[in-house]
Parts: structure tokens; C-alpha cells; sequence
């Protein structure tokens, strides 16, 4: 079986990358241990703490692993035995630092949110002032394309003194996030969401804070050991042969979007390709899912048809691939993300094919 190479891709990653992006995957990837390839990682660390409005001093560790490798190592290196963290588990990312923590013995309690729930105040205030160093929240939840009320969540960790660690996978580059005024000690994002290149890298944004932590931690793990990630990132380097190639596509996406306007102008261009979505749904048998939705993903519940019998027609007889939801929402929910080289003219090929699959009965 082959997989169709024209797809229009509105899934939450891998997203489609623009030329210039995808030229670079078409070259010979370099000899890495140069002064050059050191100059393109510097310049990757300073744009990355610039466009997470990083404090002072902030350090960035570049993972070869997907997200969830940036996730591990965060808690490994960031959390340790005398810690008692909060959890927010709102869907299956929350679940996964739930899981991370009870692998490596991270006392945790967890805020078990129900399907597509906002955070409220009131899930935070019973656990103020009980002796909670740390809160680890998914900025946005993929799964159901949920974003979190980030300045009220700041504003308990701050009054907490609780460590905040971010996981803005899928919406760094789609939400406007501030790591200077939320006070967040670490972002955690990958390769193939906002950033719109192939998948194999993330990246752990450290506040000085998160950095006397990781320098303080006991090793536990040598692929995930992240001083030793921070020493090598002193020269440009990393301690181990990196996905090469997708350093050089992260450097040249940061770069344009440094040249376009930075990271509020692409904020925008998200807002502006979610909103046009969704406003031209009204005449569909579709319902908003989530009431607080990311920039980078709308979910919808079909009213008339299985979500995964949506997804399945859309990729075969419309050549485009929308996002499955698994599990128990495999029938109720399916996402369009907004990540990547999209165009209000790409929405309209989308909202053109499910009006078409409404003419034909089929929704
Ligand atoms: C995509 C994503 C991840 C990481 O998934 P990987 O498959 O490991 O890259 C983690 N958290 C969120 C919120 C995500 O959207």
C-alpha cells in the first residue's frame, strides 16, 4: 500500500511544512560537530527564548525524540523526591504527565478534568497552601482542543510559589503565551506542530529557575540527562548525533517567522485561519466541542454521522486528511488543526468537501 502524496493535511501533526522547509529535507544532511552548525544552534536557542518571551539567562535543551521525550525529560530533571506537583489532566496529554510522574515516583495529585471541561478556580483553590511545589498543565490539550485559562493558572502557582511547567506542544506559535509573565519555569514544544517541520525534534525552554533544578537533579537517565544537554548547547552542540536535519529546518522556519513579523504576527495568522473556520461551519451538521478552543485546533462533535466514518471518506474519496479522535470519542469527535502551511483557501477545499458529503447524504 502507498500512502497518497497530495494530501491536504489538517491533522495536529506532522502538518504540512512550506518550500523552503521542505527543500531542506530534500538535501544532504551535513557533518554536524563545525563551528557552523554550532552558529545554527545558537541562533535556534536565542530565537526560541525570544519568541517564548523567555527571562533572562533562560537555556534551551533540543531533544532528538518527539514531545513526549521533552515531557520526560522534564520531569525527570526538573521534578525529584521531595516534590508534590498538580497535575491538570483535561484528556490524553494531561493523562501522559500523570503517567510520567507516577513512572518516576513524583508525588502528584492530579485535577481530573471532564471532556472538554475548562480549568476553573475552583478545582485550583482547595490545593492552595497544601504543601505543592509544582504544576504541570498541557497550555493547550490536543485531544480535545481544549486551551487553559494560562493567567489564572499563573496566577495560583505564583501566589503558591509553584514551579509551572508548560507543555505548549501543539500551541507555541498558535496562542500567545509569555513565559516572563506567566512566570513559567519551562515550555516544553516539538518539531511538528506550530513549527511545521517533519517530526524527530522538541524543544525544553528553561527559566533560570527550572536551570538551578536540572543542575541540582540526580542523573537517572542518559539520553534524557538535560546538564549534560545544557553543557554541550554552551559550545552549539548536543551530547549525542541530533535529528541534523531537522535542526536546519527549525532554523530556517524560525528565520522566516522572525522576518515575517515574529511570533505575534504568526499568532495572528492562526487566529485568523481558526476563526475563518469556524465561522463558515454554521450550515454543517457540526457542533463546537470545546467552549475555550486553542487557535491551533478545532474539534467538533457531527450531529448525523460517525466522526471516524467522516475522517475515513475524507481521506479517500476527498484526498484530505482531517484528525481522528481515539478511543471512546473514535465516533463522537473528530479535530481540524490549524498548524502548519494553511490557507483560508485550503479551509474552503475542506468546508467545499463536507457540504459535498451533506449533498450526497453521507453527513
Ligand atoms: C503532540 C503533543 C504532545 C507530544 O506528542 P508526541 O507524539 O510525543 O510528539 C504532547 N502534548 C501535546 C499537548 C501535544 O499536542
Amino acid at each position: 500500500m502507498e500512502i497518497e502524496k497530495n494530501m491536504l493535511n489538517f491533522t495536529v501533526g506532522p502538518v504540512m511544512s512550506d518550500s523552503a522547509v521542505r527543500a531542506i529535507g530534500a538535501e544532504q544532511v551535513p557533518y554536524f560537530r563545525t563551528a557552523e552548525f554550532s552558529e545554527i544552534m545558537f541562533e535556534n536557542e536565542r530565537l526560541m527564548c525570544k519568541f517564548a518571551d523567555a527571562p533572562e539567562d533562560s537555556r534551551v535543551a533540543f531533544i532528538t525524540g518527539s514531545g513526549t521525550a521533552s515531557m520526560e525529560a522534564a520531569v525527570m530533571n526538573v521534578l525529584g523526591s521531595a516534590d508534590k506537583a498538580i497535575v491538570v489532566n483535561g484528556g490524553s496529554f494531561g493523562e501522559r504527565f500523570v503517567e510520567l510522574c507516577h513512572i518516576h515516583q513524583i508525588e502528584h495529585t492530579e485535577i481530573h478534568l471532564d471532556f472538554c471541561q475548562p480549568l476553573k478556580r475552583e478545582h485550583l483553590e482547595p490545593l492552595s497552601g497544601k504543601g505543592y511545589t509544582a504544576l504541570l498543565v498541557n497550555m493547550g490539550e490536543t485531544s480535545t482542543g481544549v486551551l487553559y485559562d494560562m493567567p489564572m493558572i499563573s496566577e495560583f502557582c505564583k501566589s503558591n510559589h509553584l514551579l509551572l511547567i508548560v507543555d505548549a506542544i501543539s500551541t507555541f506559535l498558535a496562542d500567545p503565551f509569555s513565559m516572563r509573565d506567566l512566570e513559567a519555569d519551562v515550555m516544553i514544544t516539538g518539531s511538528q506542530k506550530a513549527l511545521a517541520c517533519p517530526p524527530g525534534v522538541s524543544l525544553i525552554v528553561l527559566s533560570p529557575r527550572a536551570l538551578e533544578r536540572v543542575h541540582a537533579s540526580e542523573t537517572r537517565c542518559m539520553y534524557l540527562n538535560l546538564k549534560d544537554a545544557l553543557k554541550n548547547g554552551e559550545r552549539g552542540q548536543t551530547p549525542f548525533t541530533p535529528a541534523v536535519g531537522t535542526l536546519l529546518q527549525i532554523h530556517r522556519r524560525l528565520l522566516d517567522i522572525e522576518k515575517n513579523g515574529g511570533v505575534a504576527a504568526e499568532v495572528k495568522r492562526m487566529s485568523e485561519l481558526a476563526s475563518d473556520f469556524r465561522s463558515r461551519i454554521g450550515s454543517l451538521p457540526l457542533e463546537l466541542a470545546s467552549p475555550s478552543p486553542s487557535n491551533a485546533v478545532t474539534s467538533l462533535h457531527p450531529t448525523t454521522a460517525s466522526a471516524y466514518d467522516i475522517f475515513t471518506v475524507l481521506k479517500d474519496e476527498y484526498h484530505i486528511w482531517i484528525c481522528p479522535n481515539g478511543g471512546t470519542l473514535r465516533d463522537s469527535i473528530f479535530r481540524v488543526g490549524h498548524l502548519g502551511a494553511l490557507t483560508k483557501e485550503d479551509n474552503t477545499v475542506l468546508i467545499n468537501a463536507m457540504s459535498d458529503m451533506q449533498r450526497r447524504g453521507i453527513i
